[in-house]
């Protein structure tokens, strides 16, 4: 498999290709599976990315910068390789990246989730020989609630914060994480705000033809409003700044699977947490190598160690990608440390 991918200081590299997959470093050209910068690195010279990541990475990345896009499923030849994206319905655009070379297939995942998000394309298997999959909460305690019964708790926490005089305010990651959890929220309750952070990305959902309920950036207010029963999508680091001092009395939430620790919701001293994640937790993770039935499976970041050895015992060549891929600067739940203060 070292011909398809190898491991190198700059991340994946694909030798046949000559490409990077999520470098973590500026490289002549990278193959990018989402707008997320943990995977989308600022400074490369060239991009080839999925169509529907088009407005989001133009709005984070380089001017300087060449973008190819390639829409799902459709294939590009780069050196002695075929490259094709299809949906990892992780955020808007998020692509597994698939690599066929002399009849061999590697799918690199990126991060992805199973099941309906309204503001992405769902995630399909994609049969392949290697598979290198994400194990971010890659451990038998990360088993997500329905999206249905997690909203239902979000949207009661609104009206019940309403009741009582509070405005609520919601942390998710700008990008991805707060345009799901607008699309899962009930507009008829109140009125919802959001952060600068987040309306930039909403403009870039919109301006893809993605539907969401109506909001209003925060800095765009005139006066001095009441703002007792809305919602505030903000960003997490927001929390405890002095921009959050207009609101009066509040009641705070955070939206993320870190939230299914419970300690993590006291160390960010939110009054509610909401455990909702756009990555796979241990049940479909397992269930899309199973439904994708590579060979050999690689895994990367968070859980890998573990994700490994259970496949390992159900019979499965696989292996911690060593060393693992580098990831700094994330702004999704990638990256644990974003979640402590
Ligand atoms: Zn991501
Ligand atoms: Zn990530």
């Amino acid at each position: 498999m070292d011909e398809l991918l190898r491991l190198t200081q700059h991340g994946l590299y694909c030798p046949a290709g000559d490409f990077f997959v999520d470098p973590s470093r500026p490289v002549h050209r990278a193959v990018v599976s989402h707008a997320h910068s943990d995977h989308a690195r600022w400074g490369c010279r060239r991009y080839l990315a999925a169509k529907p990541s088009e407005q989001l990475l133009r709005l984070r990345m380089n001017a300087d910068a060449t973008f190819d896009f390639l829409a799902y499923g459709e294939k590009e030849t780069v050196g002695e390789v075929k490259i094709s994206f299809h949906p990892a319905g992780h955020i808007l655009g998020s692509s597994q990246i698939r690599i066929e070379h002399r009849g061999r297939v590697a799918v690199v995942t990126g991060d992805y989730k199973l099941g309906d998000d309204p503001t992405c394309e769902t995630w399909e298997p994609v049969d392949c020989d290697l598979l290198i999959t994400e194990s971010t909460f890659g451990l038998p305690i990360y088993r997500w609630e329905p999206n249905a019964t997690i909203f239902a708790a979000i949207n009661q926490w609104w009206r019940d914060s309403q009741e009582a005089g509070k405005c609520c305010v919601i942390y998710g990651y700008a990008v991805g994480k707060s345009q799901h959890l607008l699309a899962g929220l009930d507009p008829s309750i109140g009125p919802i705000f959001t952060h600068g952070a987040v309306e930039k990305a909403n403009d870039a959902y919109r301006r893809s033809g993605v539907a969401l309920p109506k909001t209003t950036h925060v800095g765009s207010v005139d006066g001095k409003p009441n703002w007792q029963g809305a919602m505030v999508v903000a960003v997490p680091s927001a929390h405890g700044t002095p921009w959050m001092r207009k609101f009066g009395r509040v009641s705070t939430a955070m939206a993320s699977g870190w939230m299914a620790i419970r300690g993590n919701r006291r160390r960010r001293s939110v009054d509610r947490g909401f455990v909702l994640s756009d990555h796979v937790d241990w049940g479909s993770l397992l269930k899309a190598v199973e439904l994708c039935d590579p060979e050999t499976v690689w895994v990367t970041h968070g859980s890998a160690a573990v994700v490994a050895r259970y496949l390992n015992e159900q019979g499965r060549d696989a292996k911690v990608l060593e060393g693992q891929l580098r990831r700094e600067g994330d702004e999704d739940e990638s990256v644990r440390g974003e979640v402590d203060p």
